[in-house]
C-alpha cells in the first residue's frame, strides 16, 4: 500500500496551499461579510487550473486525477469553504457529468469552457417537495418537435447567481416518455442561463457560505433544442445519483480544509493565550480536545483521499464516498464547535475567523445528501 502523494498531486497541494494562505485567507473574513463574490480570485484560481484538474487537455483540463482535484478543494476550503464549495459544483458535479454523459458536441460547448473556468456551471436536483426524496421531481420537459419544452422551479441551486455561470444541468420528468412501470421517466436537461422563460429568483440570505450565491430557478415555458438532453433517456436521475458520489467525496475534502483551519488557529491560539499563570494548551482540557481534533482530521483525510483513489482506479466507491461524507461533515461539526470553545467568548465574536468556521461547517452535514441520507446509502449497501 502506498500513501505517497504523486510528484504532481505533491505540487497541486503546494499550489494551492500558498494560493490559499496568500490569495485568499487574508480576505476571507470580509468577503463572507459583504456577501460579494470574489470573481478576480475565481479567475485566477481558472488562470491556475484549478477547476479542472482531472478532465483531459484536449476537454480544457488539466489531465490529472481526482485525488488531485479533492487535494485541491481541500486546500483552498482551509480559506474559505465556498470556493471549494464552488469546485464542488462546477468540477465535481458539472463538468463531470459533462464528460461521462456528455455527446462531443456538448463536451466541445459546454465542458471545455467551464474545466477551463472561464464559465461556471449549476446543478438543479432539489425542488420543494424533492429534497432527500431527490427522486420526486414534479419539473417537467415536455418534447415539443425539435424543443424541450421546461416548467417547473428548482430551489437552493448553487452558483447560478454568478455572472460566468452559463448552464444549469437539471432533472425533469417527461410525462409522455413512461418507463416499463408506466412512471414518467426522469431525464436531465442542459439549460443555458438566459434562455427566455429561464428565471434566477434572489439570493438566499444564508448564516454561512456567503459568497456562493445559492437561488431558486424557475422555468416557465423554457424552451431548449432537443439536443440539450444530457445522457441516456429516462437515465436521468441515475446519472445524477452517480455523480453526487464524486460530489461527496468533494463535501468531505472541503471539511477537512475546514477543520484543518480550525486546529491551525486552535493550537496557535491556545499555545498564547494565558490564563492561571500559563497557556492554556498546557490544560489536559484544552491539550486533549486538540488532540482529539487531531486525530478526527487526518481519518476524515484518508477516507476522501481512499474514495477518490477509488475513483480514478475506476473502483466501486458508493459506500466510500458516502463514509467520507458522512465522517468528514460529522467531524468538522464537532471541530468547529471545539474551536469556538478553545478561543473562549472571542470565538463568538465575528473577529476571529472560528466563528466564520462555525457557521461554514453546519452545511456541511446538509448538502449532497443529509447525513441521514448517507446513512441510508450505507446502509442500503452493507
Ligand atoms: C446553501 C445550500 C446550497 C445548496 N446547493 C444545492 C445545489 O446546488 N443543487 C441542489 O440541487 N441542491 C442544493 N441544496 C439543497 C440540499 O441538497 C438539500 O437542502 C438537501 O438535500 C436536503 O433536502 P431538504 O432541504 O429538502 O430537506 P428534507 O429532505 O426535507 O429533510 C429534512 C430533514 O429530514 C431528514 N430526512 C428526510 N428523509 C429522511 C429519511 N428517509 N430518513 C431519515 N431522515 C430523513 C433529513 O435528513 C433532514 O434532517 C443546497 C442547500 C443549501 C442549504
Amino acid at each position: 500500500m502506498d500513501f505517497q502523494l504523486t510528484e504532481e498531486q505533491e505540487m497541486i497541494r503546494t499550489m494551492c496551499h500558498q494560493f490559499a494562505d496568500e490569495v485568499i485567507a487574508p480576505r476571507a473574513n470580509e468577503m463572507e461579510r459583504t456577501g460579494e463574490p470574489p470573481f478576480d480570485v475565481i479567475s485566477k484560481m481558472a488562470e491556475l487550473g484549478m477547476m479542472g484538474i482531472p478532465f483531459p487537455q484536449r476537454y480544457g483540463g488539466g489531465g490529472g486525477d481526482w485525488v488531485g482535484q479533492m487535494l485541491c478543494i481541500e486546500e483552498l476550503s482551509r480559506a474559505d469553504g465556498s470556493l471549494g464549495g464552488l469546485l464542488d459544483v462546477t468540477t465535481g458535479l458539472v463538468c463531470q457529468e459533462l464528460y461521462v454523459f456528455g455527446t462531443e458536441e456538448q463536451k466541445q460547448r459546454w465542458l471545455i469552457p467551464m474545466a477551463q473556468g472561464k464559465e461556471i456551471g449549476a446543478f438543479g436536483l432539489t425542488e420543494a417537495e424533492a429534497g432527500s426524496d431527490a427522486g420526486a421531481t414534479q419539473t417537467t420537459a415536455v418534447l415539443d418537435g425539435d424543443k424541450w419544452v421546461i416548467n417547473g422551479s428548482k430551489l437552493f441551486v448553487s452558483a447560478i447567481g454568478y455572472d460566468d455561470a452559463s448552464i444549469v444541468v437539471i432533472t425533469a420528468r417527461c410525462p409522455a416518455i413512461e418507463d416499463r412501470k408506466g412512471r414518467a421517466m426522469i431525464n436531465t436537461f442542459i439549460v443555458p442561463k438566459g434562455t427566455p422563460g429561464f428565471k434566477v429568483g434572489a439570493d438566499y440570505d444564508k448564516i454561512g457560505w456567503r459568497t456562493l450565491s445559492t437561488n431558486e430557478v424557475v422555468f416557465e415555458d423554457c424552451c431548449i433544442p432537443a439536443e440539450n438532453l444530457l445522457g441516456q433517456r429516462g437515465r436521468g436521475f441515475a446519472q445524477h445519483l452517480e455523480v453526487l458520489q464524486t460530489g461527496r467525496i468533494c463535501v468531505g475534502a472541503i471539511s477537512v480544509g475546514l477543520a484543518q483551519a480550525c486546529f491551525d488557529t486552535s493550537l496557535a491560539y491556545a499555545k498564547q493565550r494565558v490564563q492561571f499563570g500559563q497557556p492554556i494548551y498546557g490544560f489536559q482540557g484544552i491539550s486533549f480536545k486538540l488532540a482529539d481534533m487531531a486525530m478526527n482530521i487526518e481519518l476524515a483525510r484518508l477516507m476522501y483521499l481512499k474514495a477518490a483513489w477509488m475513483k480514478d482506479k475506476g473502483l466501486p466507491h458508493t459506500l466510500e464516498a458516502a463514509y467520507a461524507k458522512l465522517f468528514a461533515s460529522e467531524m468538522v461539526e464537532k471541530v468547529a464547535s471545539d474551536a469556538v470553545q478553545i478561543h473562549g467568548g472571542y470565538g463568538y465574536i465575528n473577529d476571529y475567523p472560528v466563528s466564520r468556521y462555525y457557521r461554514e461547517a453546519k452545511l456541511l452535514q446538509i448538502i449532497e445528501g443529509t447525513s441521514e441520507v448517507q446513512r441510508i446509502v450505507i446502509s442500503h449497501n452493507l
